[in-house]
């Protein structure tokens, strides 16, 4: 999964097929061999460059595959029967979108549609089982609503656009999942991590304020928080 996340992350932003053509090296553009395409082991092997060009392997490759090796183990079930199968798949697919979309929106700064649509159809299996249809689409509508309307408002008074689509679909599905309460505190908390992180990256960067940044790796973050670590989540609410 890891090694397909990758093809995932170059290939999307740059719309080449995910299925051919073969994984090829991005310098020499040859085919690359089963044998240099072993998780891990092949980069370690070749010692971090192509065999044939010796062009640098970049390290979020091996990065990638060791991430999502470790959280595939931290979620296995101990007991495996299908319902704790079900489970590790729907939050290994959450962690896996998740993951996609934070790295391809801090070097593209876009976040997918296959992946958004992804994540909507992983929500909306769920919830349409264990929800009450109202929840999930009062969910829908808010997550989408509310910034649709504060991007449209800030369009009138300024001429920019804030948001970017991918931002606003991503909040979309996230509420068929977290619900109508669950995503305004979404919506809530990205900006506020936005602003405060934002600021501190314009400070650092000595980039211009008009300068756009990646939004989608903050709504991932609170998101990744509130799927992940519920209880957590409601007690850092109760004690604002
Ligand atoms: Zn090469």
């Amino acid at each position: 999964m890891g090694s397909f996340l990758n093809v995932l992350i170059y290939r999307l932003p740059r719309e080449i097929s995910i299925v051919v053509p073969r994984s090829f090296c991005t310098n020499c553009k040859r085919t690359i061999p089963w044998y240099e395409n072993i998780p891990l082991f092949s980069f370690l092997f070749l010692k971090g460059k192509c065999r044939v060009c010796g062009v640098r392997i970049p390290w979020c490759y091996p990065l990638v595959e060791l991430t999502t090796g470790l959280v595939a183990c931290l979620l296995i079930p101990s007991q495996w029967n299908l319902e704790n199968i079900l489970v590790f798949i729907f939050y290994f697919y959450i962690f896996c979108a998740f993951f996609v979309h934070f790295i391809i929106d801090i070097k593209h700064r876009i976040l997918p549609n296959s992946i958004n649509i992804f994540l909507a159809l992983l929500f909306f299996a769920h919830s349409i089982i264990m929800r009450d249809w109202i929840w999930w689409t009062s969910g829908a509508v808010i997550g989408c609503g509310i910034p649709l309307l504060v991007t449209w408002l800030f369009y009138l008074s300024t001429k920019k656009v804030g948001l970017g689509g991918g931002d606003i679909k991503l909040y979309g599905a996230l509420g068929l999942y977290l619900g109508p309460l669950g995503v305004v505190h979404t919506i809530t908390f990205s900006c506020f991590l936005g602003a405060i992180l934002g600021g501190l990256w314009i400070l650092i960067s000595k980039k211009g304020k008009n300068e756009p940044f990646a939004f989608g790796p903050f709504i991932i973050i609170v998101a990744f928080c509130q799927i992940f670590f519920p209880e957590q989540f409601a007690r850092v609410l109760f004690f604002l």
